[in-house]
């Protein structure tokens, strides 16, 4: 068996000891007789499970019993239309911050529920900067101010949070988990969970509890966060193979040293690749230094027509999934916490040797 190495997006590489556990847990978790997937969600060994993946998350992120956490579905998409549904009063406005292409698409369904206010755009920049605090027009009493930390197709990132009265709503899909963050500097995070978190299907919402109880009446059961909060995660049935699984990834997590230690590993990981990208003059990142992600690292060729070569070839080579998304073209790396720094040195050592031989 070769595994290779992913550069996926999302769904994202998994820690392959998480891969190993489920695969001997598979058939008969635990002496049970059964699958995790073959038990009622009611059952006590599910009910055990999504007990300690929420006992380990909470310790992950210090996650504080003012905050209810929501194992939910929908992914991310659902969340840009469940947030004005819960927070967004009648006659009241939202406040949404705009740095790319998941921002736009949380302002749009936001827009089908109530009044936006687009406080601040770098679409002007093609999206590689983060508009500076002192430029947001901000409303007089927003219900909340929403912001994406991490824009995954882009490849920017905020290393500051705003300082606003609005309560903060952040979606966090693409760099929860790969360092820490003080809970308690938001209202919520919101995240799909297949990058850091675990496989596609699961969707995490960290919610302040006082920011509970005001949905709109017409704010479907499966959206409101009371109705999830008030039945522990279960009204429906959860996804509880992604939840069982995003345990085992929170567990791998600690076992790894907790955030802090993810945190120099993936600095270290970005690091080593925007140096070689600046170290030559046939690579380019278009993102303004102080905003790069740590997660997603875009890049271009100085020829665009070798853009087919460079896939073909470094996918021969074992490193998939390069392909940039197909609005800003070229390349992109997304090193969540799962992909190695081996991975990130076997692309470097790929990318400079196409270079040699293209360049
Ligand atoms: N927000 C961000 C920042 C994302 O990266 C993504 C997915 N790539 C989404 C939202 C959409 O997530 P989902 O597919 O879980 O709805």
């Amino acid at each position: 068996m070769t595994r290779r190495y992913n550069f996926c997006a999302g769904p994202a590489a998994l820690p392959e000891p998480v891969l190993e556990q489920a695969r001997d847990e598979m058939l008969d978790w635990h002496g049970a007789g059964l699958s995790i997937m073959e038990m009622s969600h009611r059952s006590p060994e599910i009910v055990g499970v999504a007990q300690r993946a929420e006992a380990t998350l909470r310790d992950l992120m210090g996650i504080g019993d003012d905050y209810a956490v929501l194992f939910l579905q929908g992914g991310a998409s659902t969340q840009f239309a469940a947030v004005p549904l819960n927070l967004l009063s009648e006659g009241g406005v939202a406040d949404y911050v705009n740095t790319g292409q998941w921002s736009k698409k949380a302002i749009a369904e936001g827009k089908r529920f109530g009044n936006v206010n687009v406080a601040a755009s770098s679409e002007d920049t093609r999206f590689t900067t983060i508009p500076a605090r002192e430029t947001w027009q901000l409303s007089a009493s927003a219900d909340y101010l929403h912001y994406t930390p991490n824009e995954t197709i882009g490849g920017v990132e905020y290393f500051w949070v705003p300082e606003t009265q609005a309560p903060l709503v952040v979606d966090m899909s693409s760099t929860i988990l790969s360092r820490p963050v003080n809970v308690a500097d938001y209202g919520v995070i919101y995240a799909g969970a297949q990058k850091n978190i675990g496989p596609a299907g699961l969707t995490l919402v960290i919610v302040r509890k006082d920011l509970l109880g005001k949905a709109d009446a017409r704010c479907p059961a499966m959206l409101d966060w009371k109705t999830a909060a008030d039945n522990d995660s279960m009204y429906n049935t959860p996804p509880t193979y992604a939840l069982y699984l995003a345990g085992l990834v929170f567990e791998w997590l600690k076992g790894q040293g907790g955030l802090d230690a993810m945190e120099v590993i993936n600095r270290r990981k970005a690091e080593k690749l925007y140096a070689a990208i600046d170290g030559s003059a046939f690579y380019a990142n278009p993102v303004e230094l102080q905003s790069r992600s740590l997660m997603n690292i875009p890049f271009t060729l100085a020829d665009a027509n070798l853009d087919k070569a460079f896939l073909v070839e470094s996918e021969a080579a074992g490193l998939l999934n390069l392909k940039g998304h197909r609005s800003v073209g070229g390349m992109r790396a997304s090193i969540y916490n799962a992909v190695g720094e081996d991975a990130v040195d076997a692309l470097i050592a790929f990318m400079q040797d196409f270079e040699r031989r293209n360049g």
